[in-house]
């Protein structure tokens, strides 16, 4: 038998996945992400194993509670057990959450992969994912050199986290207000920007995620939790290699079924794509959901208006121009008398008009530029007498506005000009507790996207940790959280929602 058939032979046997590792190609398999398409419940984090490095403090406290509350088992691999940490929790009757002390001694990294080789064991076959909160402290001495034995633990955890964690888990460390007061902690608090990033990196191809999240203020340690229960969830798939900053700042209603229901808000641009997918997210969410996009694009948007219906949602639809200044403010007119208020707005609507700069005509120059940038200016400056309090603007950029891109000076100026009217408009609504913050994708599956040529495409999944691209419902799921309760301490930042790409970052 030649080489050649003993070869096929073998191959033949093989599960197609074994057959794409046998080819000399440079190309890396995804893991396939969970997502949820429903209602957001209580019960979501009830199959969740979560982990926790302490338990010694309110901010530790509340993170545990609210897992607690959704049903989570929470092991806490501490070296001591804090008794009033522990005995100030509220066991809840109902939601079947648990918590345990698994005391964890460890000298060496082997020891602590060891140790978590257990902890991460299921106590039940329905307990599928696992999330590890991680609360980096200040290291106890001052000097920048103590950092030296910190990192060394973390370089402990993190190689035990790559052999025992399951797929499709989470990593978040936690930072306080007190990191940075220290020559130590600022140097810890930077060196940690660079391991979770390289973490998340490595963990990518197995669908697992990793972040850091910073607890700004003391108050708001609950809001921090909030931010937690999100990223554990099956809506944060998408999610990783972000730094979060939670401060305490807006505190909206949180209704007890659909997590926006009496709610008005506007999406530009959502008659398909990512805009409609935030629209039916929102409408799922119990919101009151108001359409804008192209009067040419009125079949589309009166399927994706068919759609929220069928959930119960009054919606309406405004067919306007919103590039420019007319268009923006005859809109206006249409929502204030439709809706006579609104509480969320999402600045969708985009377009691409690519081309070298050297061969660049005025008119795509200008397209580019006043849908991208302009509509929004136009949009929330027509739209911000009808705004209300407790509200949320999230405005679309893009990595691309972050990194910068061959052939797409115009929409790379626009989306990056996105980022300076956030700030500005964070601080302009900060009166009004309004929050504004940016999503900025990498690679989602739309129109926009399908219009890349094949290599392209492929080259962009290639460039991300989760080695995949994102479906709209991620930037959707994301939306949602920003304008909820549950992200009502995220202001003013620029979220990526991108798989951990490496462009820009
Ligand atoms: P899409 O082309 O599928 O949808 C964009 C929508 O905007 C369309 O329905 C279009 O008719 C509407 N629109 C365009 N000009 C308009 C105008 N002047 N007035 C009203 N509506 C107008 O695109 P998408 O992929 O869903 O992108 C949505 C947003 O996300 C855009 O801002 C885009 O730049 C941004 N984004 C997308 C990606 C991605 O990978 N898809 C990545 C980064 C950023």
């Amino acid at each position: 038998m030649s080489l050649v058939t003993s070869y096929l032979q073998g191959v033949g046997k093989m599960a197609f996945k074994n057959i794409v590792k046998t080819l000399p190609l440079p190309v890396s398999l995804p893991t396939e992400l969970r997502r949820l398409r429903s209602r957001i419940s209580q019960a979501e984090l009830a199959n969740q194993i979560v982990l926790m490095n302490s338990l010694r403090d309110s901010l530790d406290q509340h993170i545990a509670q609210r897992f607690l509350d959704r049903g989570s088992e929470i092991r806490i691999l501490d070296r001591e057990r804090a008794e009033d940490c522990f005995n100030a929790l509220q066991k809840p009757q109902d939601s079947g959450g648990r918590i345990h002390f698994a005391p964890i001694i460890w000298n060496s990294a082997d020891d602590y992969a060891r140790e978590l080789k257990s902890a991460v064991t299921p106590s039940h076959p329905s307990q599928k994912s696992v999330t590890f909160i991680m609360r980096v402290r200040r290291p106890k001495s001052a000097e920048a050199s103590a950092v030296l034995q910190e990192l060394e633990q973390l370089y402990a955890m993190g190689r035990a986290c790559a052999q025992q964690l399951p797929k499709r888990s989470r990593i978040v460390f936690v930072i306080d207000w007190n990191l940075h007061n220290s020559p130590s902690g600022q140097v810890l608090a930077a060196s940690l920007t660079g391991f979770a990033r390289s973490l998340a990196k490595e963990f990518g191809k197995r669908g697992s995620t990793v972040h850091v999240l910073e607890c700004v203020n003391q108050d708001s340690a609950e809001d921090c939790a909030r931010v937690l229960a999100f990223l554990a969830s099956p809506r944060a798939s998408f999610l990783t290699s972000v730094h979060w900053r939670s401060e305490s700042f807006a505190k909206r209603p949180e209704p007890a079924e659909g997590s926006l229901h009496g709610r008005v808000a506007l999406i530009t641009g959502a008659a398909r794509g990512i805009g409609a997918s935030i629209a039916e997210c929102f409408a799922r969410e119990g919101a009151t959901v108001g359409i804008n996009d192209l009067p040419s694009s009125e079949k589309e948007a009166s399927k994706t208006l068919a759609k929220l219906r069928k959930m119960g949602a009054r919606v309406a639809f405004f067919p306007f121009d919103v590039a420019t200044v007319e268009g923006a403010r005859a809109m206006s007119l249409a929502v204030e008398k439709e809706f006579g208020r609104l509480d969320i707005l999402i600045n969708n609507a985009g377009i691409t008009r690519d081309r070298t700069i050297k061969r660049m005509t005025p008119s795509q120059w200008q397209q580019a530029v006043n849908v991208n940038l302009g509509s929004q200016i136009y949009v929330t400056e027509a739209l911000i007498p009808l705004f209300a309090e407790q509200g949320a603007i999230v405005n679309l950029s893009s990595v691309m506005g972050l990194a910068g891109n061959f052939g797409q000076t115009n929409y790379c100026a626009a989306k990056a000009g996105v980022l300076g009217w956030t700030k500005h408009l964070q601080q302009l609504l900060a009166d009004k507790q309004i929050t504004v913050n940016a999503m900025a994708p990498g690679f989602i599956e739309t129109r926009l996207t399908r219009a890349m040529p094949f290599v392209n495409r492929e080259m962009a999944k290639q460039l991300t940790a989760l080695l995949q691209p994102g479906l709209p419902v991620d930037v959707a799921e994301l939306a949602r959280f920003l304008v909820s309760a549950d992200g009502q301490s995220i202001n003013g930042q620029v979220v990526r929602v991108d798989g951990g790409m490496a462009i820009g970052a």
